[in-house]
């Protein structure tokens, strides 16, 4: 499992038009389909996922980490520190409480992941946006090599525009560094980028229980 939702299942169930969370100054989000009634679509509860990750832990990727905490966690320890610093206003602790003693992690402490041993599934390194944040590359058999981008990006124009990481970032010039090393893995390994922000891009992908192959 990769990024946990954007706004609490039990909230999403208490709004049958579609739960809002305001994710910035400019943008709300609206989910109207709990993770869980997600995953129960393919046959699957949160208790069934052996192995999952976030990008990084802002409120909008890991509102529904609780229910997890069974599942083995695949974290770095900079994001950990992060996610239970002193005041720090851009995470949810609420979300996570169950992970904070969850004897199921894997520490990650390379550039690269590789969870099961055989390349169809890396977790990559790609801080700056958080001090843990990372991209998740997967080798699909028919799709190819597609990169989840976490928020390394939110919008393909900053690709195209070769813009700046915005200034609320962790850590801007880190960010900086990190989108021209994905960059160059992008197109050295011919890997698409799907932006997790994108809207555009987004509504134009398949929803599950529809899927890539
Ligand atoms: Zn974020």
């Amino acid at each position: 499992m990769w990024d946990l939702g954007v706004i609490p299942d039990r909230d999403v169930d208490a709004q049958p038009q579609g739960a809002r969370a305001s994710l910035n100054a400019a943008i709300d989000a609206v989910v109207t389909r709990t993770l869980s009634s997600q995953l129960a679509q393919i046959g699957y509860r949160p208790a069934d996922i052996t192995y999952f990750a976030f990008s990084h832990a802002h409120i909008d990727h890991s509102a529904n980490a609780n229910e997890f905490a069974a599942s083995t966690w695949l974290a770095r320890p900079a994001e950990r520190a992060f996610m239970w610093a002193d005041n720090n206003t851009r995470v949810n602790p609420s979300f996570y409480s169950e992970l904070k003693n969850s004897k199921s992690v894997v520490t990650i402490d390379k550039d690269e992941y590789d969870v099961f041993g055989d390349r169809r599934v890396v977790i990559k390194s790609a801080p700056g946006h958080t001090p843990g944040h990372q991209a998740l590359v997967l080798k699909l058999a028919a799709t190819g090599l597609v990169m989840l981008s976490g928020d390394l990006y939110h919008y393909p124009q900053e690709r195209t525009l070769r813009r700046a990481p915005p200034d609320n970032e962790a850590d801007v010039r880190q960010s900086a560094a990190s989108r021209a090393m994905i960059e160059e893995y992008l197109q050295k390994t011919k890997t698409k980028l799907w932006i997790e922000h994108d809207f555009a891009a987004n509504a134009k992908l398949k929803k599950s229980p529809a899927y890539y192959e």
